[in-house]
């Protein structure tokens, strides 16, 4: 294909990514650039067809860096409108339901149950009212480099590339964003985050970061299961002891209910489905009549970050940084991530602002270092890597380490890559899931089609296999293919050849919810998810 020029923007900062990270460092910029008096230009693109399309969250929200951020959000009609009120956190055996003490961590009091996606579609109200250029729509597909390897920029995909990589009659080339600073905003698993993180060697001397994956559906239910700012979690069935999850049900406003299942991905059978675990943990006794008589509105999923303090990579690298979970500041014990990625973006806004202004030694991390999410994520480091205990013993751990130590512990609990995890499937017990009822427990292709996920057909795989023969030699001999299971979106199968007989890896792209778990679960880190056509993915409503 002949070399086409591509149409070149400039501005002085660049985001990648309009999520809550992303958005509040490009408010902030342009805060500080008005005080300062002076012009700053900002643009921030956007994968998902709107902004809030690609945003899965659950959520329960602090509001600490939006009371930082934009004081006044009240007055100005910040989607945030109902209150936390009350806190269950329930241990589920197959039948019962033992109410547990509320962990200090989980206690709700003055947070508020939101809609993440509509959060970020007001914080893009007021970038834009602020003079930020918002693009979404336009996937981050190739970091730029100047001819000293510094960040200049990044380029967007190309439109109407074929399937066989030829142009078609849609053919548009992509657009050369150069910037002074490019913030990396992609959120947790960044397709260009990952490759920055192995190209400047960001995460030597950290741990690996680790991860999970939520599963999440959106209810309208009947009007006497309906309580605005309950707050439910459950730890114990349907997962076995040794393996990291549970369950949250928020009681939003206009009879929403968001309802989830989180697994860390350092599970170990390749038999575990946790789309399958989310299904059957509905028809629980204690939680199944909460949908009764109700109906579901949407379906997603999207990994997370559970890595906290000790998997924090190095956030600076010449022309840019890391903000939000593309670096990853989920507080885990308190399920949150949202507060830590706004005020993330923010103090990365007020460094860069510092390195424009000349003072080219302000980096992101030593202003982390001074912020409130320093002292947050590292009180509650030990938490999570301890669950590699089993349930009790990581219970009992959490206990000893809040209420005895505060946090303070003079040693650091580590972490294992979760992609090495997996036990060999012939060691494994197979796992039989329950047949779905279609009134609360789902099949995966009718949970993908209310994700509203559409790709254009005629386009490159955005699921790349580095070495598409490890699919059946490794991945299929040895775990039985766990991809067909961790996918909460059907998009891996396994089929059988016609006439041979011979088994192949069957990828259905279109159906990517985008959540990034292959790419972070396959055992030979085989899987590269790399962004496909801007625009493509779910279109999700409020999630
Ligand atoms: C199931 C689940 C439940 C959760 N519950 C809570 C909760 O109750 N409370 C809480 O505080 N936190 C919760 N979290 C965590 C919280 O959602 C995250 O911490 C937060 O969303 C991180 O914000 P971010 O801006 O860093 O990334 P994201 O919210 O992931 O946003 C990143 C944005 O960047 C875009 N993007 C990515 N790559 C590119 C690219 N190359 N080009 C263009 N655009 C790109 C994406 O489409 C997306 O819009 C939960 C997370 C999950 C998955
Ligand atoms: S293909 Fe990968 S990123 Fe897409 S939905 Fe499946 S696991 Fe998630």
């Amino acid at each position: 294909m002949a070399e086409v020029e591509r149409e070149r923007m400039e501005y002085d900062v660049v985001v990648v990514g309009a999520g809550p990270a992303g958005l509040a460092a490009a408010i902030r910029l342009k805060q500080l650039a008005a005080a300062a008096g002076s012009e700053l230009g900002v643009c921030v693109i956007e994968k998902g067809s709107e902004v809030g399309a690609h945003i899965l969250s659950g959520a329960v929200f602090e509001p600490r860096a939006l009371n930082e951020l934009l004081p006044d959000w009240r007055e100005r009609g910040a989607p945030l409108n109902t209150p936390a009120v009350e806190d269950r956190f329930l241990y589920l055996t197959a039948n019962r339901a033992l109410r547990l003490p509320t962990p200090p961590q989980m206690h709700n009091h003055g947070n508020y149950i939101i809609s993440l996606g509509n959060l970020c579609r007001w914080l893009a109200k007021e970038a834009e009212e602020l003079g930020v250029e918002i693009y979404p729509g336009f996937a981050a597909a190739e970091v730029l480099y100047d001819e000293d390897g510094r960040v200049r920029g990044v380029a967007t995909g190309d439109m109407g590339i074929g399937r066989d990589g030829e142009p078609t009659e849609r053919y548009t080339p992509g657009v050369e964003l150069i910037a002074r600073e490019t913030l990396f905003a992609e959120g947790c698993r960044g397709s260009l985050t990952k490759t920055l993180i192995e190209r400047f060697g960001l995460r030597e001397g950290t741990d690996p970061q680790t991860y999970a994956i939520g599963v999440k559906e959106l209810w309208e239910v009947a009007p006497e299961h309906h309580q605005p700012g309950l707050v439910v979690h459950t730890i114990g069935w349907p997962l076995d002891k040794g393996t990291y999850g549970g369950s949250f049900l928020y009681h939003l406003e206009d009879r929403q209910v968001a309802v989830g299942f989180v697994i860390g991905l350092d599970y170990k059978n390749p038999f575990l489905s946790p789309f399958e675990e989310f299904q059957r943990f509905k028809t629980h006794p204690a939680i199944r009549d909460f949908f009764a008589g109700g109906r579901r509105i949407s379906y997603g999923a999207r990994a997370l970050n559970e890595g906290g303090f000790q998997s924090i990579p190095r956030l600076d690298f010449p022309g840019g940084a890391l903000v939000g979970c593309a670096a990853g500041f989920i507080n885990v014990p308190k399920i949150k991530g949202s507060h830590t990625a706004m005020k993330s973006g923010m103090v990365a806004a007020e460094t860069v602002f510092a390195r424009l202004g000349g003072d080219a030694n302000a980096t992101v991390r030593d202003a982390l270092q001074r912020s409130w999410i320093w002292d947050e994520l590292y009180r509650v480091r030990n938490i999570r890597p301890s669950f590699r205990l089993g349930l009790w013993g990581g219970l009992l751990y959490s206990a000893l380490d809040t209420y005895v130590l505060r946090g303070r512990a003079p040693w650091t609990l580590h972490h294992h890559p979760d992609h090495t995890q997996l036990i060999p499937a012939s060691e494994a017990p197979r796992i039989q899931y329950p047949r779905p009822d279609g009134q609360i427990s789902f099949d995966r292709l009718s949970s993908v089609f209310i994700s509203n996920t559409n790709h254009e057909e005629d386009q490159p795989p955005h699921l790349r296999l580095r070495d598409p023969a490890k699919a059946i030699a490794i991945n299929y001999r040895l775990y039985d293919s766990p991809e067909q299971r961790y996918c909460p979106a059907g998009v891996y199968e396994i089929v059988e050849e016609a006439g041979t007989g011979e088994k192949r890896l069957q990828i259905n792209a279109q159906n990517c919810v985008h959540c990034k778990t292959c790419d972070i679960k396959d055992p030979e880190q085989n899987i590269d998810w790399v962004v496909p056509e801007g625009g493509g993915g779910p279109n999700y409503p409020n999630m």
